[in-house]
């Protein structure tokens, strides 16, 4: 049975002044009933696609990072890249991945990354939102929660909530492929609005109510919608219309954050609405237990996700083909060397590309930890320019690779350097530097000889006609240094060299 009571909205708002006041955020804002595209399809699942099973769905998602007005207060990049990371291993089980379409978004908007309630939620979306893609907002408070889902706009996600052992995540995913909370009906408790205290030993009653005003598939500003939801026996004879209405999650009537033992159950025992004692299953990752204990979905809410990819969000299913996985390995660096002196006004940094990484975690500090960030960016590419850095100071970076749909990767080690008077400008002579042949063919050999038996960091770059870098290394040696062109083209290059000492640059001729 379903009630709809047209009520002024100032009725609703002391709900959630309420959930204002709490200490901890709740799990999850989400009060969906079970939408009317579940209960269709779990009358007849088989009669839903949802691809083979070894066949894994790729999902696009838009990522919006929220900071403040003033542009602070964003979520780390490498967090960012970590819960991404915690994400994918989530829905491993159920074959679907993610990938992140379009660059991630920044939006400097402090009432959108502290916004009050689900509303103002909503309103940050219907602004925001790409098309065609599981829009996610990043903000420091989402409305009192870790997280919710709206069904008609996207994903709000607390940044605090998002560590990388967090299946927040996960779980608010799970809503927006239509999965309830297995305890669904007791979001509210008893009542909707978590007005009637209930003992856990005592029998609960055969129907909770349930409050899904801001969880429609759409949104009715001004009517507040209340729902009966059948309470599951603890022997799952009425699992079908009762709670979640899959038969593989366990009956649970826990609707705040609860612990579990080494059994992978709840501590509260409750009762059922016949009298028989239970616990609750803790390795649900829609259920509220704690993120140490959840860890999975079952079987039926696998299917009910893919059923409702293919069935209801076909628009998602644009783009099946990954990158390939990154392997991990050290990073190398071609600028600036380890422990140069740089301008202040303008740092060149680049590094070797690596393989299947399309982008790259930046960050640069004055803190060898990192523990404050001067610069936290993502960069598609190898290399950046950073300029206006504090002069004479020491500076320290790494960066972490990914791609659009792989992102458990590590950070590089540290490499540092130092802001101050640049001796590299100046200009080396022959005596001191001797780079030779100038003439040479495509799959020549240069050397490069030093009047310096210190052993120092230098690096060499070859230039083409139009002042775009083809080739560059860095080497550690004295004396002397091979460098095989490796078969460049005909034509005019300029080979410069860099030391701490200074650079010299010589014209050479490819045949
Ligand atoms: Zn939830």
């Amino acid at each position: 049975m379903k009630y709809s009571y047209i009520l002024l909205l100032f009725f609703s708002i002391p709900c959630f002044l309420i959930a204002q006041i709490e200490q901890t955020p709740r799990p999850c804002a989400n009060t969906e009933g079970r939408s009317d595209w579940l209960k269709a399809y779990q009358k007849n699942p088989n009669h839903y696609e949802k691809g083979a099973d070894s066949t894994i769905l790729y999902v696009p998602l838009s990522l919006h990072n929220v900071g403040t007005d003033v542009g602070s207060g964003y979520f780390k990049n490498r967090s960012l890249v970590d819960a991404l990371c915690t994400l994918n291993k989530d829905f491993e089980q159920a074959n679907i991945q993610f990938f992140v379409e379009g660059p991630i978004r920044t939006i400097d908007n402090t009432s959108y990354n502290i916004h009050e309630t689900v509303l103002d939620g909503a309103e940050m979306m219907f602004a925001e939102n790409i098309p065609n893609t599981l829009n996610c907002y990043i903000v420091a408070d989402p409305a009192g929660a870790c997280g919710y889902n709206l069904p008609y706009a996207g994903i709000a996600l607390k940044k605090s909530c998002a560590d990388p052992n967090d299946h927040t995540w996960a779980h608010e995913v799970g809503h927006a492929f239509k999965l309830p909370h297995p305890f669904l009906g007791w979001e509210g408790g008893v009542s909707y609005d978590d007005s009637i205290e209930h003992d856990y030993n005592d029998a609960a009653p055969t129907k909770v109510l349930i409050d899904y005003t801001y969880f429609k598939d759409t949104l009715i500003m001004d009517t507040l919608i209340i729902d009966t939801v059948w309470v599951e026996l603890a022997e799952r004879s009425n699992c079908h219309f009762a709670a979640d209405g899959f038969c593989d999650t366990a009956a649970d009537y826990l609707h705040n954050r609860w612990q579990c033992n080494a059994n992978g159950e709840s501590t509260r025992q409750q009762t059922d609405p016949t009298g028989t004692r239970f616990v609750s299953d803790a390795s649900l990752i829609m259920s509220y237990s704690s993120d140490d204990c959840a860890t999975r979905f079952s079987e039926e809410q696998i299917a009910a996700m893919r059923a409702n990819l293919f069935d209801e969000k076909p628009e998602l299913l644009y783009n099946q083909t990954p990158l390939v996985a990154i392997e991990e390995s050290p990073i190398t660096v071609f600028s600036p060397f380890e422990g140069e002196i740089t301008p202040a006004e303008s740092t060149y940094f680049e590094w070797k590309g690596v393989p299947n990484a399309t982008h790259y975690v930046f960050e640069l500090s004055r803190i060898a930890a990192f523990s404050v960030l001067h610069l936290d960016t993502i960069v598609e590419g190898t290399s950046l320019e950073v300029t206006d850095l504090l002069n004479e100071k020491n500076y320290y970076w790494r960066i972490r690779p990914f791609n659009t749909h792989y992102f458990c990767t590590s950070l590089s080690e540290r490499f540092a350097f130092k802001t101050g008077t640049v001796s590299s400008t100046q200009e080396l002579d022959a005596l001191e530097v001797q780079i030779y042949p100038s003439l040479l063919q495509s799959d020549g050999i240069l050397t490069i000889a030093f009047n310096d038996e210190t052993t120092q960091a230098r690096q060499a770059t070859i230039y083409n006609i139009n002042g775009e870098s083809v080739q560059t290394q860095r080497f550690v040696c004295k004396n002397q240094f091979q460098m095989p062109l490796n078969n460049l083209e005909k034509g005019i290059y300029f080979v410069q060299l860099q030391s701490e000492k200074g650079s010299r640059t010589e014209r050479v001729v490819v045949y």
